[in-house]
């Protein structure tokens, strides 16, 4: 019955989540860890919950559909105007809304191979074609996505920096790749991640948004914020944008408790420093680590490593299971001898360095 670019769709997977697996092994929930879907170690802000706990007790009234203290709190970080913002149940459902508003059964989507699986999830929903550019180094491959464009092509999608690869472009390639794409291609540059990168050779989209105004920046709560239990995104474009995806998207599509959570945790700088430094500490244990078993692993900026693992990969990732750890196979992404691993608190990165040991050698 389905219409048929959604008779075609595979499923988006997610990690297997730990009550699942703590029933198959017979453990408690808590002597799982769980390093598959890049979230946040450290667990919430307690700004963000005590924000979250007061909006729960105080209302059952459905929330504000225009998300006005969210939007007054993401204006007073990044001095964007209010009518620039579309918030989302996650960025996933922005970046949903997006190809639904701007490409259709006659359009083309343009990706990157090894990019965010969404896109093209979400290009095949709506009936689009998907042009995915073959990769370079893992990342993206800006020039030959430059290429790609032609008189159908309606929208591209860079992640940066990228999941599963952690591969990121410098602010002066993404200009340059701006500078390349007509007008009548909207280019989103998902920033899922941008929080975690520090140095000033990286882009801030919004900083972009004056000179392009076919650009859309879309962030999230999930990562280096926490809150991706609560589904938190947003987009930052232009306001004619903006009016056509706020237009489509779900009246009441971001919740009250999480409407209340982000826009307290956007004030919680401590919190945020804190991920940042976890996050750091992590990339080099696990590095370290995949350097003493041996492994190679792709370099990454984001909150998570995709390692090599060999032929064997979905042998490891079923032995790391059976020790109560769960990492995120990449095969679906093209990257079939790769694991990704998101990066846990130093005790987690150390249970599953070790874990994957032994893996490793019961797996061969
Ligand atoms: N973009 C990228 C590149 C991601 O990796 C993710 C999360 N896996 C998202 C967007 C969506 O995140 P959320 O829907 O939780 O905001």
């Amino acid at each position: 019955l389905a219409v048929k670019g959604v008779q075609a769709l595979s499923p988006y997977q997610p990690g297997k989540p730990i009550e699942e697996l703590a029933r198959e092994l017979g453990l408690n929930p808590e002597e799982i860890i769980k390093l598959a879907s890049n979230e946040n170690p450290l667990g919430p802000s307690e700004k963000a919950m005590a924000a979250a706990r007061k909006a729960l007790e105080e209302s059952c009234l459905y929330p504000d559909g225009n998300g006005f203290a969210l939007k007054q709190a993401l204006v007073n970080r990044f001095g964007v105007a209010m009518n620039q913002i579309t918030l989302g149940n996650g960025s996933n459902d922005v970046l949903e809304v997006i190809a639904r508003c701007f490409a259709g059964p006659e359009s083309e989507v343009v990706f990157s191979q090894y990019a965010f699986a969404v896109y093209p999830l979400v290009t095949q929903a709506i009936g689009a074609k998907g042009v995915s550019v073959p990769a370079k180094d893992w990342g993206h491959d800006l020039d030959a996505m430059a290429e790609a464009v032609n008189a159908r092509t309606k929208l591209i999608f860079v992640a940066n920096p990228n999941n599963p690869t952690g591969t990121v472009h410098t602010a002066d390639a993404i200009e340059a790749f701006l500078q390349r794409i007509p007008e009548h291609v909207l280019v989103v540059l998902d920033e899922a991640y941008c929080e975690f990168l520090t140095g000033e050779e990286y882009p801030d989209g919004i900083q972009l948004l004056e000179r392009f105004p076919n650009l859309i920046v879309c962030r999230t709560f999930s990562k280096a914020w926490g809150l991706a239990a609560m589904r938190v995104g947003y987009s930052i474009s232009s306001p004619e944008i903006a009016d056509v995806l706020n237009r489509v998207r779900q009246p009441f599509n971001v919740n009250s408790v999480a409407l209340a959570a982000a826009a307290a945790v956007l004030e919680d700088d401590a919190y945020l420093n804190r991920s940042r430094e976890v996050n750091e500490a992590g990339l080099r244990q696990l590095a370290e680590g995949f350097d003493r078993i041996g492994l190679s692993f792709i370099p990454s900026v984001g909150n998570f490593i995709a390692v090599d693992v060999g032929e064997q990969s979905a042998a490891v990732y079923q032995a790391l299971l059976a020790r109560g750890v769960i990492v995120r196979p990449v095969a679906g992404y093209g990257m079939p001898n790769h694991l990704r691993v998101s990066v846990g608190l130093p005790d987690e990165n150390e249970r599953f360095l070790s874990a994957l040991s032994e893996a490793l050698t019961s797996a061969q």
